[in-house]
C-alpha cells in the first residue's frame, strides 16, 4: 500500500554509469555531430570530481583526448628483481597520463551546456532489454529507451577452467627535494621489491618539479591488507629511489580485473562497453585504448546505419587465446611473472609488445614475441587451455 510512484523517463539513447566508457562516448559522439537530436540520458550516483584514476596508455598516432594529456614520457625502462635495468625500444610509441580528473571536469563541462543531454545522479537497480526497448529503474525512476549503453561492472559468473586474477594497485603522489629521477624515463615495471604475494612491481612515473607517481601493483587473486601496501611503498622509495624525506599529496587504490572470461557485448538492445564490454586487455589490465577503439567502432557503425552495431570486436578469439594462455602460465608459478616479463621486454622490441597489446600485431610479430618467452610453460598452458575449450 502507499508504494511510491516513480517518474517515467524516456529517451532516444540511456548511458548507465558516466566513467572512463560512457563519458568517452557521449562526448565522443555529440563532439563528432551525432545524436544531436536524440535525447540522452546519462546515470551514475557518483558526481566525479576528484582525480580517482590515472589513465596511462602508449599511443603513436593522435587521440581525441591529447588535449587532456598530463604527462608524456618518450623513454621507458624495466627493472628486473636482481636490479637488471632494461630499456624499451618504444619506436614510435609515446607513453601518456590522463589524469581522471581533467577527463571528468572537461568532458562534463562539454556535455552538461547541451539541452539533449540530462544527467541522473541515481543508482541503477536493474537494467532490461526488451524487444526494441531497453528499461533502467533507479530507486526514484523508469527510464525507457531505443538503446542503453552499460558500463556498470559486476563480477561474471565464471565457468570452472576460467582464470580471474586481480590487479590490484596503491599509487601515491609524492614531493620531494631529493627527487634525481630523469623526467623523461618512467619505470613501467621495477620489479625490485619481494615476489612473495605474486608478480609484484612499482609503477613509477616521474612528475616533474620533484613529484612522482609510485604505484605498487600486484597481479595475484587475493587483495593484501592495506598496511602491506603502504610498508611496501615506504621501503621502495626509501631503499630502492633513495629518498629520505618526501610528503604524499594524493593516493589512489585500484582493482582491475586480468580474466579470460569473455564478457558478453551485447545483449538485445543493451550494449555493454568497457570494462564489462571486454573491454580490459585480460593480460595487462589496460583498458583506455580498447576503450576508445570500441567507441570508434560504435560510432562508425551509428553513422552508416543509425545503429550501433555490429561491432567487430578489437581483442578478439586470438588475443584472448592469448590471454587466457599467459594467464594460466601465471597461475602455474613455474615461470615467475617477474621473469615472464622481464624476458619479453629484454628479448622482444618494446613496439611489437604495444603493437601486440593493442590487437594490432600480425602473425609473424606475434611469434617473434611468443618466441621471446620460455616455451615449456605456455606449451602446457596452451594444452590446459585447448582442453578446458574443449569441454565447454
Ligand atoms: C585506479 C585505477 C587506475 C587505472 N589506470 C589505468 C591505466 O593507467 N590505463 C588503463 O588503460 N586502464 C587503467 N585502469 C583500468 C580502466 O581504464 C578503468 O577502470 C576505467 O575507468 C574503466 O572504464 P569503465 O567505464 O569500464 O568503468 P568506470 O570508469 O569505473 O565507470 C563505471 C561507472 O559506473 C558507475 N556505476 C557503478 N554502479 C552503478 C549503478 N548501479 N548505476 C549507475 N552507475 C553506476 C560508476 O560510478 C562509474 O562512474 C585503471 C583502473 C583503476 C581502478
Amino acid at each position: 500500500m502507499g508504494g511510491k510512484v516513480k517518474e517515467q523517463l524516456n529517451c532516444d539513447i540511456l548511458i548507465c554509469g558516466a566513467g572512463l566508457a560512457g563519458l568517452s562516448l557521449a562526448y565522443r559522439a555529440l563532439k563528432k555531430g551525432i545524436w544531436q537530436r536524440e535525447r540522452i540520458i546519462i546515470v551514475d550516483p557518483i558526481v566525479k570530481r576528484e582525480n580517482d584514476k590515472t589513465w596511462s596508455f602508449w599511443q603513436k598516432t593522435s587521440g581525441d583526448f591529447d588535449d587532456l594529456i598530463y604527462k608524456s614520457w618518450p623513454r621507458l625502462l624495466v627493472f628486473s628483481n636482481s636490479g637488471e635495468e632494461i630499456p624499451l625500444n618504444t619506436g614510435s610509441y609515446c607513453y601518456h597520463s590522463i589524469r581522471s580528473v581533467d577527463f571528468y571536469e572537461h568532458v562534463l563541462a562539454y556535455l552538461t551546456s547541451l539541452e539533449n543531454v540530462q544527467f541522473l545522479n541515481e543508482r541503477i537497480v536493474t537494467l532490461t532489454s526488451d524487444h526494441d526497448c531497453c528499461r533502467a529503474d533507479t530507486e526514484y525512476h523508469t527510464i525507457k529507451s531505443v538503446f542503453a549503453f552499460n558500463s556498470i561492472y559486476k563480477k561474471p559468473k565464471l565457468t570452472n577452467t576460467a582464470q580471474y586474477f586481480l590487479q590490484h594497485f596503491k599509487g601515491v603522489v609524492i614531493e620531494s627535494s631529493e627527487v634525481t629521477m630523469n623526467k623523461d624515463v618512467a619505470y613501467l615495471m621495477d620489479y625490485r621489491t619481494s615476489q612473495e604475494h605474486g608478480t609484484t612491481f612499482f609503477y613509477t612515473l616521474p612528475l616533474g618539479s620533484g613529484k612522482l607517481f609510485v604505484e605498487y601493483t600486484l597481479f595475484s587473486k587475493s587483495l593484501l591488507d592495506q598496511v602491506s601496501y603502504d610498508q611496501a611503498i615506504s621501503t621502495y622509495i626509501k631503499d630502492i629511489l633513495k629518498l629520505k624525506k618526501y610528503k604524499i599529496t594524493h593516493t589512489e587504490f585500484g582493482i582491475i580485473p586480468m580474466t579470460d572470461h569473455q564478457f558478453e557485448r551485447k545483449h538485445g538492445n543493451i550494449i555493454n562497453i568497457g570494462t564489462i564490454g571486454g573491454d580490459t586487455r585480460g593480460a595487462t589490465g589496460y583498458t583506455f585504448t580498447n576503450v576508445q577503439k570500441t567507441i570508434s567502432r560504435i560510432l562508425s557503425s551509428w553513422k552508416a546505419s543509425e545503429k550501433p552495431l555490429p561491432i567487430k570486436e578489437g581483442i578478439n578469439a586470438k588475443q584472448r587465446m592469448y590471454d587466457a594462455i599467459l594467464l594460466n602460465v601465471l597461475d602455474d608459478e613455474r615461470y615467475k611473472g617477474h621473469e615472464l616479463f622481464c624476458d619479453l621486454f629484454r628479448n622482444a622490441p618494446a613496439d611489437y609488445i604495444f603493437k601486440f597489446l593493442d590487437a594490432e600485431s600480425s602473425l609473424s610479430e606475434d611469434l617473434r614475441i611468443i618466441l621471446s618467452l620460455k616455451p615449456l610453460p605456455f606449451v602446457k598452458a596452451l594444452v590446459k587451455v585447448a582442453y578446458s575449450k574443449l569441454m565447454q
